[in-house]
């Protein structure tokens, strides 16, 4: 492959009642909501995108709420825990504002530099939020829910489960451009590019694990960053080439996408940094009101009508974080 990816560009989960994951995520996990705009394919229900002050890629972490949804199934084929990056000695904060919010979590240390603080978002999802030695330079969204001191720097890592572990660390290595860090038992760190936050990806090896089921609670695919969009196409042709089943280049209208399923079951998207989530509404007013593409907006009256009534909190407008 001539391409590499550098990192993570976002994780895309599925939720059931819109406002309770708008709720948690912006309240909750100090995350800004930097685009209320529907799933393209399925404009009667939202893709609620959330990430940092601009939703850069590698700070960013979407859903399609689909209310009254059943519970998924956690298990292998599947990105089975999402991780952020939050600073050194901040995660006893962060029990303490989850148990504020009626949300149990617990503490572990990961290893010699890394704790980690689990928990599960109101549909179930597992999470992590990992407080490591290792310096992240990523500036936080300063909210009045979560101050910058302790907030979320963006993702820290995806953890994958399958059965045949060799396969999928084939297409991280050879197809993608991870580089093998260390195997700790079951467990295997890739990352991509410098290695920092944000690029890592932990493949977890469960030979008899019983399949996952995608559904509500459980994470519909992870993203993988291309700098443009002539560098997708170089790429797509690459990975066409190599024989996987690639979709053509589908526009997301902040990014440009193809998708293709890794041997282990996981999908994978490969998403481009630009142009970026203030293409349609200013970066102060992210996440205001209802953005559409523009082949959707003759059916705006239509799809406002059938979408769910939504309240994002008030600290998601940058002037009302200022405390
Ligand atoms: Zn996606």
């Amino acid at each position: 492959m001539t391409v590499n990816t550098s990192g993570l560009h976002h994780v895309t989960a599925i939720a059931g009642d819109p406002q309770a994951n708008i709720d948690f995520y912006v309240q909750g996990l100090g995350l800004r909501l930097v685009k209320k705009t529907v799933n393209f394919d399925d404009p009667s229900t939202y893709h609620l995108y959330y990430g940092d002050e601009a939703g850069r890629p590698g700070s960013l972490m979407t859903f399609f709420p689909w209310k009254g949804i059943s519970s998924g199934r956690v298990g292998a084929g599947q990105s089975t825990s999402t991780a952020f990056s939050v600073p050194e000695g901040t995660l006893g904060w962060w029990q303490n504002h989850f148990k504020g919010l009626g949300v149990e979590s617990s503490i572990t240390r990961a290893s010699a530099d890394e704790e980690r603080l689990s928990l599960r978002d109101p549909d179930g999802l597992q999470l992590d939020l990992i407080a490591s030695s290792t310096i992240d330079p990523r500036n936080p969204w300063d909210s009045a829910s979560v101050p910058a001191e302790y907030a979320v720097r963006g993702q820290h890592s995806s953890v994958l489960t399958v059965a045949d572990p060799d396969k999928t660390i084939g297409v991280l290595t050879g197809d993608l451009g991870l580089h093998l860090i260390e195997t700790t038992g079951n467990r295997t760190r890739l990352a991509a590019g410098d290695g920092r936050p944000g690029n890592i990806v932990d493949v977890i090896a469960e030979p008899n694990g019983r399949p996952g089921l995608t559904a509500g609670g459980t994470v519909h695919h992870i993203a993988f960053r291309v700098p443009d969009a002539a560098t997708q196409e170089k790429w797509r042709q690459e990975l066409v080439e190599r024989g996987f089943h690639v979709t053509e280049i589908l526009d997301r209208q902040y990014f440009t996408s193809i998708y293709f399923r890794e041997p282990g079951g996981v999908l994978f998207e490969i998403a481009t940094d630009t142009p970026g989530f203030d293409i349609d509404e200013p970066l102060l007013e992210l996440g205001r009101s209802l953005k559409l593409p523009p082949w959707l907006e003759p059916s705006r009256e239509a799809i406002e009508n059938s979408v769910a009534r939504i309240q994002v909190p008030a600290e998601n407008n940058p002037a009302m974080a200022e405390r």
